[in-house]
């Protein structure tokens, strides 16, 4: 496979833009090689500047689970945009998308737009903190929230110690208030609630992980955490933006049955446009302004072509609630090709799947947490990463994101990338 224009671009990118990328995982640093640029993309597939097609399972991280350049999402934002691209004031459209979340989403009683995850779960965080009166909040070990500061923080190696920031540039004053807990760890969670728990504002949770690879929650462990931050008076924040209209229309916490009482949904909810949401319980919500004291704004926030995209994406998932069963029937076969591939080779490897949502880690099941996670063999996933890139498959360039499978993705599609697994762990188990 040739991507000499790739490569080009990638050189003159490199001299102007930190890491020649816009967001750091793009840059394929992880598997040492050269990021595809991507020039348009069309259903399952995604084509590079060199010609190439693949088969795409990252959908843009997530966005795209109807494919890309679904003609209603397509038209919806041109006619959108031919009536003006931003008022910053308010539009109907802003007004039945709420309806729709709210309709949705089992937790959603109010609800805000914003324009990036980043943005929602820093301002929920904020709201929770508001409501409350109180300073602390809890995150899980290997859970990604977005880059702002309190949020990129991760445990030290005991559980209790001194949290330290993951980023420089994050003072420790703000990651002093992030304390990290063990994901699928009741004890972890345990301890620092008997500890902290009434300084606690919010519990902030992916509730299937999906940053470090996918990880699902224990059976129980959403509940647990219902069950303690409840009796401690804590928010309990369900970070939505990748599981949010994605395991269901009313995400994890309807696919679970546990209701939090504030969600943060983005990435499908902008139908592949910048947007995102924060909502919850009505007393929680109306804490923010200009209804409360706790303060957010945005020059652009509920942009009329962005809601046009998530409106019309929101749309077509309600009115084909089977396309749920049916990326998830899609996700199961592709488990089953990982397995079958794994015996033929001998290969020694784990696969989590939360229904449209996979990953195969190289390591020895069960993974569970973070701790199991990062046993993971990462020349293995590299020498995997180039078999399946080489043979038209496009997956995220790193052990720790998941793939997504999505409503675009046919029988052939399925059949090939099952054809490009058994060559790539073909690949992996000659070493
Ligand atoms: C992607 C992601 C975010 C951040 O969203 P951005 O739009 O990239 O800022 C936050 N939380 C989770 C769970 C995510 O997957």
């Amino acid at each position: 496979m040739k991507y000499t224009n790739s490569e080009a671009l990638f050189e003159q990118a490199c001299c102007l833009m930190p890491g020649g990328v816009n967001s750091p995982v793009r840059a394929f640093g992880a598997v040492g090689m050269t990021p595809r640029f991507i020039e348009k993309a069309k259903g399952s597939k995604i084509y590079d500047a060199d010609g190439n097609e693949y088969i795409d399972f990252v959908g843009s991280w997530g966005p795209m689970i109807l494919g890309h350049a679904r003609e209603e999402v397509v038209e919806a934002v041109c006619q959108a945009a031919r009536q003006g691209t931003s008022y910053g004031a308010p539009t109907r459209g802003e007004v039945e998308l709420a309806q729709h979340i709210i309709d949705a989403v089992p937790c959603a009683e109010m609800v805000r737009l914003v324009n990036s995850g980043t943005e929602a779960v820093m301002s929920a965080v904020r709201a929770a903190r508001g409501y409350t009166g109180r300073d602390l909040i809890v995150k899980f070990e290997g859970c990604y929230h977005g880059h702002s500061d309190g949020l990129l923080v991760k445990a030290g190696s005991g559980l209790l110690t001194e949290n330290v920031p993951t980023s420089a540039g994050v003072p420790a004053a703000f990651a002093a208030t992030t304390l990290t807990a063990d994901y699928n760890d009741e004890k972890s969670v345990r301890e620092i609630f008997a500890q902290y728990g009434n300084n606690i504002a919010a519990l902030i949770v992916e509730p299937v992980a999906a940053n470090m690879g996918v990880v699902p929650p224990k059976p129980g462990f959403l509940q647990f955490l219902r069950t303690i931050t409840r009796q401690y008076g804590t928010v309990l924040i369900f970070d939505e933006v990748i599981t949010g209209f994605r395991l269901a229309l009313g995400g994890a916490q309807e696919y679970y049955g546990v209701t939090p009482d504030m969600a943060t949904l983005g990435k499908i909810i902008g139908g592949g446009m910048p947007m995102a949401a924060y909502c919850g319980r009505k007393e929680i919500m109306s804490m923010v302004s200009p209804q409360g004291p706790v303060y957010q704004a945005g020059t652009l926030s509920g942009n009329p072509a962005a809601v046009a995209a998530g409106l019309a994406t929101i749309k077509i998932l309600e009115a084909h609630p089977e396309i749920y069963k049916s990326i998830e029937e899609k996700g199961a076969a592709l488990e089953e090709a990982y397995r079958k591939a794994g015996e033929n080779y001998g290969l020694e490897f784990c696969m989590n799947r939360a229904g449209s949502l996979l990953s195969v880690f190289f390591t020895h099941g069960p993974v569970e947490t973070y701790k199991d996670v990062a046993r993971s063999d990462l020349a293995k996933f590299r020498t995997y990463f180039a078999s399946m890139l080489e043979s038209g498959i496009y997956i995220a360039p790193s052990q720790f994101e998941a793939m997504f499978v999505g409503g675009a993705h046919d029988e052939s599609d399925l059949q090939k990338t099952a054809a490009a697994i058994d060559r790539a762990f073909a690949a992996v188990a000659e070493g």
